[in-house]
């Protein structure tokens, strides 16, 4: 027989690696304990983030943030905070932990000790990713006496705190502003059905990447065919599955009504994009910028011993007002249940042939402006804000 942990599930994993029976398994949506197996310590439901509410912290300070090294900024989803962050943390004889991408286009927690292997946790992963046993790999490190920086979403920080019971004096947090996470095999398969379509084997999927006059997200996809390499830009607005990420139809249930899109954070420091930058410093110039929280001393801290960061103090009410998730989560709409319905009826074919005939103006437009040269953009935007 199978029982559910709690009511609400965030699929953080807690659960599954406090158990002393290994009596938990997952599913798409939640977990659910084996009951034949239990043993009834009860030690998932006071381990449940959900359950035994984490405290979270309020934002004192922000900046606007971007690595001084060119080749980290290029590898981030925006201004490369986290990657100088961690960066300075591993070479005071830290180890961090984050999201990587696996050879199944699946993402999961990963802990690293070198510099050499940050890359692998840079740039942002539009898929759920699988904290699989890092909770218990980050208690080990802990008592060898190693400091850890742990990042990930604001739901996998309350499970690791929630996961070890407290807050220890050399653990660091790092949680992103999170729209929604789709579940894992969702992005894998639709990997597969772009490679089916196109006779391909794709080599990188980047959903951020810079380039000089576009604002806002674009991604690169690099396959193989035929023997040789290809490399095509990944429009938002163009690609079947970056449209329903940044509309928010594929996320998982629990995202639309998630208790950590808001305020108050769970992480030491809070990263994101500092959207509406030019708002706030319209003098500003030059690519993607990080907006850095800092919630607690620890986070204090870490800001005080990274290097090779810029950091401009912002005003924390203006920048966070400018970013929707920081004060609610997603909404879920029709469009969602539209989505799942077809999803269920013929995978990614059939979700991609009713997007296909509801946004051919869109992609059009999308793909014109695309087309534009930077220089011309930036005139074009200069005359609209005058
Ligand atoms: C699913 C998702 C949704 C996001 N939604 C928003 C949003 O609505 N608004 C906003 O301002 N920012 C959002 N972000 C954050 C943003 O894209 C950048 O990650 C953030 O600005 C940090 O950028 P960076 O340049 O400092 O570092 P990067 O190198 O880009 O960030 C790497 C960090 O992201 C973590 N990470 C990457 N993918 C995942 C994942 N799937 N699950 C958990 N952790 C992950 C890594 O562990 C690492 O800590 C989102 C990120 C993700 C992964």
């Amino acid at each position: 027989m199978l029982e559910k942990v709690g009511t609400d599930c965030s699929r953080c994993g807690a659960c599954v690696q406090v158990c002393p029976a290994g009596c938990i398994s997952m599913d798409q949506e939640r977990a659910w304990i084996d009951s034949e197996k239990c043993l009834h310590c009860d030690a998932c439901r006071k381990h449940c983030h959900l359950l035994a509410k984490v405290s979270l912290n309020t934002v004192q300070k922000a900046y606007a943030a971007q690595a001084e090294d060119g080749s980290v900024r290029s590898r981030s989803a925006s201004g490369g905070a986290f990657a100088a962050i961690a960066r300075s943390f591993l070479e005071q004889g830290g180890v961090v932990f984050g999201s990587a991408w696996q050879e199944d286009w699946r993402a999961k927690h990963i802990g690293v000790e070198s510099a050499d292997a940050l890359f692998k946790l840079q740039g942002s992963k539009y898929t759920e990713s699988d904290t699989g046993d890092t909770y218990a790999r980050v208690k080990q490190a802990l008592r060898e006496g190693k400091p850890v920086l742990y990042s990930g979403t604001p739901c996998q920080i309350a499970g690791l705190y929630a996961f070890l019971g407290k807050k220890p004096e050399k653990l660091y947090t790092a949680d992103i502003v999170c729209h929604g996470v789709p579940r894992g095999e969702l992005l894998a398969e639709y990997i597969a059905y772009y490679e089916k379509k196109h006779g391909c084997r794709v080599t990188e999927w980047n959903f951020r990447v810079h380039k000089e006059g576009i604002q806002g997200c674009l991604g690169r996809i690099t396959y193989e065919k035929d023997g040789r390499i290809k490399t095509v830009p990944m429009l938002w607005n163009c690609d079947t599955y970056y449209y329903h990420f940044m509309h928010g139809l594929c996320y998982q249930s629990r995202c639309y009504t998630c208790p950590y899109a808001q305020r108050q954070r769970t992480g030491d420091v809070t990263l994101a994009d500092f959207w509406g930058i030019e708002r706030l410093f319209p003098h500003r110039v030059g690519g993607n910028t990080s907006l850095v929280l800092v919630n607690t001393e620890a986070g204090a801290g870490l800001l005080a011993q990274c290097r090779g960061l810029q950091l401009t103090e912002a005003d924390t009410e203006a920048a966070c007002a400018q970013n929707g998730q920081l004060n609610a989560p997603v909404k879920r709409t029709a469009e969602k249940d539209r989505f799942e319905a077809l999803y269920v009826q013929g995978g990614w074919g059939a979700v991609e042939r009713d997007f296909l005939k509801k946004t051919r103006l869109q992609r059009l437009k999308a793909q014109a402006v695309y087309r534009i040269p930077a220089g011309l953009k930036k005139q074009l935007r200069n005359l609209r804000r005058r």
